[in-house]
């Protein structure tokens, strides 16, 4: 399927700004298909090693992947809030990009496709009796719930905007279904690839020996 949405163009401004596509292998916004997503809309879990670890949360919309990054990664302990700080809209084929972004370069350090998979809008799946609310239509008001079916995370959860400003913080929220397990620590125990297998020393020594 192609994916390509020509509104998406204007959405990557920051995105493309940002960055010098002579020195990053980062993909811009040619069309790209998935051979690991059937139907529905996809999300990636990206686990970062710049100058600090992080997990950037992306989840298809509107032609591109709405961003987040989550310093401690997602949980799937309904009790525990993790802080997500919103970040420019990235490329679809973002999705597929494992690297390494030289250093000097924004967000230089090792990227890793930590899980992927596809979501469905989950208020769809709740609210029969009216039109349920767009992704980023819940993306304006702060408050998103998906379910996901990745590799390693499956089940609802919930982004909610918590405070205003210029800088708002989102806060990712594993719901309480069948997908949560107070006990699974999957950052700590499944640390690698799930598109490669490779760890994110693995990514850099293949990235030095070009
Ligand atoms: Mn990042």
């Amino acid at each position: 399927m192609c994916r390509k949405e020509t509104m998406a163009e204007d959405k990557l401004e920051t995105y493309k700004r940002k960055r010098d596509f002579n020195k990053t292998s980062e993909p811009g916004d040619e069309s790209v298909e998935f051979d690991w997503a059937d139907e529905g809309p996809i999300f990636v879990i990206q686990k970062h090693d710049a100058t600090n670890l992080h997990y950037d949360f992306r989840i298809e919309a509107g032609g591109v992947l709405l961003s987040w990054a989550v310093p401690k990664g997602p949980s799937t302990d309904p009790s525990v809030k993790r802080l997500a700080v919103p970040t420019e809209d990235h490329p679809l084929g973002y999705a597929d990009f494992e690297g390494v972004i030289p250093e000097g370069e924004y967000g230089g350090g090792t990227i890793m496709v930590w899980d992927r998979g596809t979501y469905r809008n989950q208020n769809e799946a709740d609210e029969e009796s009216y039109e349920p609310p767009t992704i980023e239509e819940q993306y304006e008001d702060g408050h998103i719930t998906i379910w996901l079916a990745g590799e390693k995370l499956q089940g609802g959860y919930a982004l909610i905007r918590t405070g205003g400003g210029k800088k708002p913080r989102w806060l990712l929220i594993k719901m309480d279904d069948e997908g949560a397990d107070a006990r699974r620590n999957p950052t700590s125990t499944e640390p690698d690839s799930v598109k490669t297998r490779r760890s994110l020393e693995a990514i850099r020594e293949d990235a030095e020996k070009g």
